[in-house]
């Protein structure tokens, strides 16, 4: 379940900044890798921070787990990720911002669906020797 974070309520309540932790089943399939499926829920452990402008930053991680065969040597396998992510939030914004939201109430729905598909990584790989070869570092 994806809370809604309530900045006009936070703010009468002078709780300028604080932290979210939950689990959430994302609307649509993230994954885009053959033979690869992911684990729900996804966990993200967030932390907010409500600016004088009521615009608002949100960062920390999200946690997944994708199961299927390694993308290269097709070995069963699963494997947990941990993906930093951050977002920016400004009310009734003018469009140039990553996000705007409205009537006090920040929707986080868009930004983790953002936030889930730009952590999803390009390929499964059971170990250091399948690695696709564009990501090796040496
Ligand atoms: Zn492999």
């Amino acid at each position: 379940m994806v809370p809604r974070l309530d900045v006009r309520r936070l703010n009468a309540e002078k709780k300028y900044s604080g932290e979210l932790s939950f689990s959430f089943d994302p609307e649509e399939d993230p994954v885009e890798i053959p033979y690869v499926s992911l684990v729900s829920p996804i966990r993200a452990e967030l932390g907010y921070e409500i600016l004088e402008d009521d615009s608002v930053e949100i960062r920390g991680t999200i946690g997944f787990t994708l199961k299927g065969l390694c993308s290269r040597c097709l070995k069963e396998m699963e494997k947990r990720f941990s993906e930093e992510v951050e977002g920016y939030f400004v009310p009734d914004g003018d469009g140039r911002e990553d996000y705007a939201y409205t009537n006090g109430v920040i929707d986080l729905r868009e930004f983790l669906r953002d936030a889930v598909l730009f952590s999803m990584p390009a390929g499964l790989y059971c170990s250091e020797t399948c690695t696709a070869p564009e990501y090796k570092e040496d």
